[in-house]
């Protein structure tokens, strides 16, 4: 059988492509229609609720062949609330699974919802718009959140604990008067959220969701909600609701939302619903029928069949259409092939041209079921230019190699050569065909924390030491060229201790208690020193068009060494003709001199303060503090 998808006479037969797979409400009936060209026998199975198990059965509908291996039925009447399945017959055994393209689902997903998608919109959305105005991605500024991370701690203030809708409470504040949640998160100055998975995965039971914390990274149905993130699990239009009304408040506070997609594997392979229709057909086999496991979590997606690809296609452009997203950050996107990437992005792009694609392009030596299919790694790029990929490059040299968590990086005390240095700060990642593909960072959900990442580094070393070093590397990340970016509560020192006391290296199954975004730290003058130095960089950034050079040549051109410093400092000179920065970064424990060029320099950048009004004048003969960066802004010629 699998074998046989893998043949041109299988895919000339069977590939079907039609908009409307999956099931389309109207008042006066529902349409269905999936693709399961190996099954004898197809029917739809129409219950009560969305329970797995109960006994409610309204219906079922048999279901007729159509064209390219398709099976249609039509439902009468107005059905809309109504939950469903399919029951095939494949390989002889009867089988019965939700579809693929569900748009809701009961608890746990497990029956699908037929639903007028309409009537989940909230008001205003019609008028609904993107408040990301820039088409350049260095334009942007993305901080990645869990929804979970940022109202599950009772310090943020916010009543909607762990769901969507925390993310849409504004005036929340700390018991000592520090915004926290959404109001935290415009005072950063960044331009989008980036949400971990957020379609429902399988790892959290949505009826008792408190019991157990997931990441995400484990696809059970790809084109609804995660229901534990909504008020209601059960009823399927709750949770489709509230993440529009989400989405919704995120763009009323000019905030784009990007959302975290995860095509490579899935949670249980042969539970998983297109694997149970058609045999297989969603996964990577060999000849023998070993699955292909890359990932590491058993199972490899076989973008490469038409319909895998079609349905990867379909389900980001539902995702973008429906619930007016701004971006997709595909996991392990090195896994997919080109040709899927290319198609999505040219298809989205097409009626939403904002909207950003980034992924992990590492090489994870998958084996296609196809010969010489071109994966979307980072140095198979140049294919898909508008995909950007995180830069291992700049996150290595800063924080250290990360294979081996003791190793200091630059900013902890590690000799880097200037060369590396400006490459980096140049957003040269070594495979990037432009600045606007390396997506910089020094933190994200995997591995440890900026600031214990820092920390393990260098034991014995004080905590206000590890802030100033967690400052330093947010300077040098937030304004290299490139897309910045950074976990959530990067800005707050955050630090993800277990209960032994040890750092936490991969926390994606951690409880809450750990993850959580602890927003008493606000308390902490040196955590409040460092949010306001995040917002100062930010702003810096976002002002001056230098730091958001989207051309290789151009960075090239515009960003030099300035020669004959002080032996330990990097100095960065950017110039386009209209204006000049000194951008200098001081690693060691000592300040170092500096004499700047003539005249008189705005000082935005310096010791433990950043701000774009300016700091101070300051001209000849100056002293960079130690573990810091300094940037100075000529005076405009006239
Ligand atoms: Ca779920």
């Amino acid at each position: 059988m699998f074998q046989e998808y893998n043949t041109p006479a299988f895919e000339e037969k069977y590939t079907y492509t039609g908009d409307d797979l999956g099931c389309s409400w109207a008042k006066d009936g529902t349409r269905f229609r999936l693709w399961a060209p190996t099954a004898a026998d197809a029917s739809v199975c129409l219950y009560k609720s969305g329970m797995e198990g109960t006994d409610d059965l309204i219906q079922v509908i048999s279901m007729s062949t159509d064209v390219c291996g398709t099976w249609t039925a039509y439902a009468e009447g107005d059905r809309n609330g109504i939950y469903y399945t399919y029951r095939v017959t494949v390989d002889g055994k009867e089988v019965e699974s939700i579809d693929p393209y569900a748009v809701s689902a009961g608890v746990n997903g497990r029956r699908g919802m037929i639903l007028d998608l309409r009537s989940t919109d909230p008001q205003g959305w019609a008028e609904d718009c993107t408040p990301v105005r820039s088409r350049r991605y260095t334009d942007d500024v993305i901080y990645e959140l869990h929804v979970r991370d940022l109202s599950s701690d009772k310090s943020a203030g916010i009543a909607a604990r762990g769901k969507f809708l925390g993310l849409t409470e504004d005036g929340t504040c700390t018991k000592s008067g520090h915004p926290t949640g959404l109001d935290h998160i415009c005072r950063l100055g960044v331009t989008h959220v980036h949400l971990l998975p957020f379609y429902d995965y399988g790892s959290v039971d949505e009826a008792h969701p408190e019991k157990s914390y997931n990441w995400g990274y484990d696809p059970e149905n790809y084109n609804l909600p995660e229901g534990s993130y909504a008020t209601d699990p059960y009823d399927g239009a709750v949770r489709v609701r509230e993440l529009k009304q989400t989405v919704l408040a995120l763009h009323r506070h000019g905030l784009g939302v990007v959302m975290d997609v995860v095509f490579n594997h899935v949670y249980h392979v042969y539970d998983f619903s297109v694997n149970k229709l058609v045999p297989g057909y969603f996964s990577r086999q060999d000849a023998s029928g070993k699955l292909s496991s890359a990932s590491c979590c058993g199972n490899d997606t076989a973008s490469e069949r038409s319909m895998v690809r079609k349905f990867i296609v379909d389900s980001v452009n539902f995702w973008a259409d429906e619930y007016h997203l701004d971006g997709f950050r595909f996991d392990i996107v090195g896994l997919i092939d080109v040709q899927t990437i290319q198609e999505v992005i040219a298809t989205v792009r097409k009626k939403h041209p904002h909207i950003i694609f980034y992924g992990e392009g590492w090489d994870m030596h998958t084996q296609p079921t196809k010969p010489g299919v071109p994966l979307a790694v980072q140095h198979n790029g140049y294919m898909i230019p508008e995909m950007g990929f995180f830069n291992e490059f700049i996150r290595d040299t800063l924080r250290g190699p990360i294979f081996d968590r003791h190793l200091p990086g630059y900013v902890s005390g590690a000799p880097v050569d200037r060369a590396q240095l400006l490459k980096c700060f140049r957003g040269v990642a070594g495979w990037n065909q432009s600045p606007s593909q390396a997506v910089n960072y020094v933190s994200c959900h995997d591995d440890l924390a900026l600031h214990d990442r820092i920390a393990q580094a260098m034991p014995g070393v004080g905590e206000d030491e590890i802030a100033r070093r967690c400052r330093f590397a947010a300077a040098f990340n937030l304004l290299s060229i490139g897309v910045p970016f950074f976990q959530a509560g990067e800005e707050m020192l955050r630090s993800k201790k277990k209960r032994d006391g040890k750092f936490d290296p991969n926390s994606y199954r951690s409880p809450d208690s750990v993850n959580s975004i602890k927003w008493s730290r606000l308390d902490d003058p040196e955590v409040q020193k460092t949010l306001h130095y995040y917002q100062g960089l930010i702003a810096l950034r976002r002002e001056h068009a230098l730091f958001r050079i989207s051309d290789a040549a151009e960075a090239e051109r515009c960003i030099t060494l300035v020669e004959n410093t002080a032996p330990q400092l990097t100095a960065f000179r950017l110039e386009d003709g209209k204006e000049t920065i000194l951008a200098l970064f001081n690693p060691c424990t000592d300040s170092l001199p500096f004499t700047l060029p003539q005249g008189s320099w705005k000082v935005c950048v310096m010791d433990e303060g950043a701000d774009p009004q300016g700091l101070e004048e300051r001209s000849d003969d100056i002293q960079i503090p130690p573990i810091s960066a300094l940037v100075a802004i000529a005076p405009k010629a006239e």
